[in-house]
């Protein structure tokens, strides 16, 4: 069984939390560390006779959204109420939209790009819609063994826009480049935040074709989805192997034991009776709504990319990582300003110094560039402190540390008292106390020249780092090939 043989298609719901209000009333949407149930009101808690409007900003930002997917606009549409019975749903229905039965998708179409073994390949869309976040139910532990729910409707009516993939991805590794695409397009469009905890859901239905498909629920991250398809299609792989028959159904990712759970068979579209929402009239989007929006809409990653590419003489694959975080890339920007003698050669340096140790930091810390005191300058300066001589590569890596909380280079040159050693009496000394205590390896380099290496790495040791490698190399050869 191939890669190829398996299919997945992903929903992904998204909060918008860059609006200040939700979806159908004027209730605050910054629901995050305030007191349960108090954001709230007649519409959101779906008391009777109560009615609708809707969030004009809502719609601008869904526009944003699908202009940058490339989706198609659809200008007139109305809402549907999708009917089930659920604690974290008052109304017993979700106002939402529905693409049959006379409704349409805010957007249809649209694709992604994505880059998976070095190749690029194209994810298309289905559509995007627009509806409304249930209540947050909050359960004891895990949903299964919970003695009790509770239910908090300070996230009821909070706006959600839902991406709905073909299925077309292959693999959980372009599952995964799919979302980090996604999340990209979403933060430059600025409709929201997704580093914020609970901003995301993702569906995922998986099959190995030829068999049925299981929907795995409420993947709660985007880091989640990969391991969650990978435990899913071992599952199903497992099941066929041993010939045993697969079910349609829809199951739960369990993040915490880190494995998917049979929750009932799947439901069909006609259990949820969808019909339209009379409460709300019709959306009507005109033209030159669409066409300001359009206007005013940021440059997206992939044309950053290319003009990165053009303007910087970057390779396509760093621009290509350096515009995938729009605060890194920012950052780029505003680096290179700073010293107008910059060239390609420089662009490179300070584009290696973002993509390397500082992302390297980050992920192993956590963190975003924005969450840290690093400043573009303090990047300008070291790159000018090792051109100049002053420090080594290998000592400005140990800076790194002290960069992230914001210290210029100055300082923390003088706090570690690192500087790169030139002083050829000082070298000769040092290279001299290495070749005495190492005679072994120097007979070694009679036959082995990659010995010389061993030699320098002794040196740098002695000198922590600070020894400038082109003189001590020069002077251990001047020593050893008498
Ligand atoms: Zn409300």
């Amino acid at each position: 069984m191939s890669a190829t043989d398996i299919v997945i298609g992903l929903e992904v719901h998204i909060q918008l939390t860059n609006l200040k209000t939700k979806l159908f009333c004027s209730c605050n949407s910054d629901y995050r560390g305030k007191e349960q149930n108090t954001l709230v009101c007649p519409i959101c808690l779906g008391l009777p006779g109560s009615l609708p409007v809707i969030n004009q900003k809502a719609i601008e930002f869904g526009i944003r959204l699908a202009l940058a997917l490339n989706c198609k606009i659809n200008d007139e549409f109305w809402f549907f109420r999708k009917n089930y019975f659920y604690p974290d749903l008052p109304k017993g229905f979700q106002i939402s939209q529905y693409n049959k039965a006379g409704g349409k998708a805010f957007g249809d179409g649209g694709k992604i790009l994505i880059r998976i073994d070095g190749k690029r390949k194209e994810l298309s869309l289905n559509r995007i819609h627009l509806e409304e976040d249930p209540a947050r139910l909050v359960h004891k532990g895990s949903i299964a063994s919970s003695p009790y729910t509770l239910v908090d409707y300070n996230r009821s009516g909070i706006t959600l826009i839902e991406i709905v993939s073909e299925p077309v991805i292959n693999s959980p590794a372009e599952a995964r480049e799919f979302l980090n695409q996604l999340k990209s397009i979403v933060q430059y469009t600025g409709i929201a935040d997704l580093e914020l905890e609970g901003s995301v859901r993702v569906d995922a239905n998986i099959s190995i074709k030829g068999h049925p498909r299981s929907e795995v629920k409420n993947i709660n991250s985007f880091k989640e989805v990969e391991r969650a398809l990978n435990w899913e299609i071992q599952r199903q792989r497992n099941l066929i192997k041993r010939e045993q028959e697969l079910i349609q159904e829809t199951r739960h990712w369990d993040d915490k034991r880190r494995i998917t759970i049979g929750l009932r068979t799947k439901e069909f579209e006609k259990d949820y009776r969808y019909f339209p929402e009379q409460d709300l009239v019709p959306i009507n989007i005109e033209g030159p709504f669409i066409e300001r929006i359009k206007d005013e809409l940021p440059e997206m990653p992939n044309a950053r990319m290319k003009r990165f590419q053009k303007q910087y003489e970057l390779s396509e694959f760093d621009s290509e990582i350096l515009v995938l975080d729009k605060n890194i890339a920012d950052f780029f920007e505003e680096g290179i300003k700073l010293d107008n003698s910059y060239g390609s050669k420089e662009y490179k340096l300070f584009c290696n110094w973002l993509m390397g140790d500082i992302s390297r930091w980050l992920n192993d810390n956590n963190k975003n560039i924005k969450d840290t005191k690093l400043k573009p300058i303090q990047v300008k300066d070291i790159i000018h402190f090792i051109k100049e001589g002053k420090i080594t590569g290998k000592i400005a890596k140990t800076f790194v540390d002290d960069m992230m909380k914001g210290l210029p280079i100055k300082d923390i040159i003088k706090k570690t008292g690192k500087l790169r050693i030139a002083d050829k009496e000082i070298l000769s000394k040092i290279v001299k106390e290495v070749i005495d205590e190492n005679q072994d390896i120097v007979k070694d380099y009679k036959g082995n020249p990659r010995a010389l290496e061993s030699l320098i790495g002794k040196c740098m040791k002695k000198t922590k780092g600070q020894a400038d490698p082109k003189i001590t190399r020069d002077l251990i050869l001047s020593y050893i090939k008498d």
